[in-house]
């Protein structure tokens, strides 16, 4: 028996299409404890949920949607287990396997053989039932994260087009996204529209010298840490080497070999990556850190203002969270601001920001919104979140947010400054009038004068 449970209302309601992130979960459980109590929630975060009872693998047919994760009830793998014989058992796993998705264990015992055999059916996470919503998002959420994470940028910059060429095709059989420069020159253009995670660069272009092109990309500000591996000829004598040393991630020399390429490239990006993240992203709910907020509402400002577009931002803060804090333990409260996260990326479009403004108080940039639709989204985000339950030790409870919005109009001059005070008086306002609310800032934003 297979049932779908789709979540019609997530669409339909955002008004901001496109919604960036919408996950297709597969339950494959016969515990109904388990179904009651997730289904509803997840569907609050945004995700689609079937529940699927693997006696049969669904047909794979043209409107098959793949799981992008599959959350497995241990007990339903059981050899004992009356449904299932031991041939189906084990004719299932492959069959899951070729779902090429992550699969996530549930158990109610956390012992060894448990263990075991979510390690035979190569799952990529054991948790321990009774499963909490939120929780789960996070965990999958994480693993998503990696699962799916964007192919690695490399830039390379090199005037030998045809080396250079051969770099990129071994590079992008590896899966990494890469863009080819010959001429110096346009380095800053190129940087800002591919923002590389790793560069190649060649020491001998004719014309310039190496620690001068290394210095000019050093001086853009997110890229002071990016790995700059320097190509040299095996036969020249380079004078720049030994200045070099401070600056080079690594020097290569010419010709190397494809797979030495490729590993020295793969390491150091993705450990640039990881430090990026860290320095930009808040750790509890991997989204925008406070002064990463401002920079994202200044560069739409700039946007917004060779537009006749309108930028609307929004505060979020959690009402009465001290109490939360006092009731259930700072843990518990942990919990629910990732989840306040993560329901903001998955209800807002790709191009919004969405940033931790301070303990619990998010923001969220919302690019070519006017008013109306600013409303409509987070009210939207107001009563899902409201109707999210947590729990803590057995205890159930719901908490709410209140939202402020300001916007940007013609009139007045606007930075983020401006914007956010605006937008906090507005969360004021919806503090005062009793919480659980979304307000508009009264006057489109304050001047900045
Ligand atoms: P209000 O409805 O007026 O917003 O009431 P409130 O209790 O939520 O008041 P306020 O927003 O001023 O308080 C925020 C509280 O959030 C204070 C602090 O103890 C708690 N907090 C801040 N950061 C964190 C965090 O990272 N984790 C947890 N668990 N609590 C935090
Ligand atoms: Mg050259
Ligand atoms: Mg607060
Ligand atoms: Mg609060």
């Amino acid at each position: 028996m297979t049932v779908f449970y789709s979540n019609p209302g997530h669409l339909k309601h955002s008004q901001l299409a496109n919604t960036s992130c919408h996950i297709h979960l597969w339950l494959a459980t016969q515990d109904s404890s388990i179904t009651n109590e997730l289904i509803n929630p997840l569907q609050q975060f945004g995700y689609t949920v079937i529940v699927y009872i693997p006696t049969t693998i669904p047909n794979i047919d043209t409107n098959f949607v793949p799981p992008d994760i599959l959350v497995i009830d241990l007990e339903l793998l059981n050899t004992d287990s009356a449904s299932i014989t031991n041939t189906e058992y084990f004719s299932q796993f492959s069959a899951l396997q070729n779902l090429e998705c992550p699969i996530l264990i549930a158990a109610s015992e956390d012992n060894f053989q448990s263990r075991r055999r979510a390690a035979q059916i190569k799952a990529i996470g054991f948790l321990l039932k009774p499963l909490d919503a939120a929780q789960l998002v996070d965990n999958i959420e994480r693993i998503l994260g990696e699962h799916y994470a964007p192919p690695l940028r490399v830039l390379i910059i090199d005037n030998d087009l045809e080396l250079a060429n051969h770099f990129c095709k071994v590079l992008r059989t590896e899966g990494i996204e890469t863009a080819l420069l010959t001429d110096p020159s346009l380095i800053i253009d190129t940087i800002d529209t591919f923002r590389p995670e790793f560069i190649l660069l060649d020491m001998e272009i004719p014309g310039y010298s190496a620690p001068e092109l290394a210095a000019i990309i050093r001086y853009h500000n997110d890229l002071m840490g990016i790995p700059i591996v320097f190509l040299y000829n095996a036969d020249a004598l380079n004078p720049y080497i030994e200045e070099m040393q401070q600056i080079a991630a690594d020097f290569i020399r010419k010709p190397i070999k494809d797979s030495h390429l490729v590993t020295a490239i793969k390491m150091r990006a993705v450990r640039f990556r990881q430090l990026a993240k860290l320095m930009s992203k808040d750790s509890l709910t991997g989204l925008l850190k406070h002064t990463r907020i401002k920079e994202g509402i200044n560069l739409e400002l700039v946007r917004v203002q060779r537009s006749d577009k309108t930028l609307s931002i929004a505060m979020l803060d959690i009402d009465h969270f001290r109490q939360v804090n006092k009731d259930y333990g700072h843990a518990a409260g942990d919990r629910v601001i990732v989840a306040l996260g993560y329901m903001l990326k998955h209800c807002l479009r790709k191009g919004d920001g969405i940033g931790r403004y301070g303990g619990e108080e998010f923001v969220a940039i919302l690019p070519e919104c006017d008013p109306n639709m600013a409303y409509q989204v987070m009210d939207n985000i107001r009563e899902r979140f409201a109707g999210l339950q947590f729990q803590h030790e057995g205890q159930k409870f719901f908490c709410t947010i209140s939202i402020g919005i300001a916007y940007t109009n013609d009139l007045a001059v606007q930075n983020s400054d401006s914007l956010l005070i605006a937008t906090e008086e507005a969360l004021q306002l919806a503090k005062q009038w009793g919480r659980n609310q979304v307000r508009l800032a009264t006057h489109a934003t304050g001047n900045s004068n």
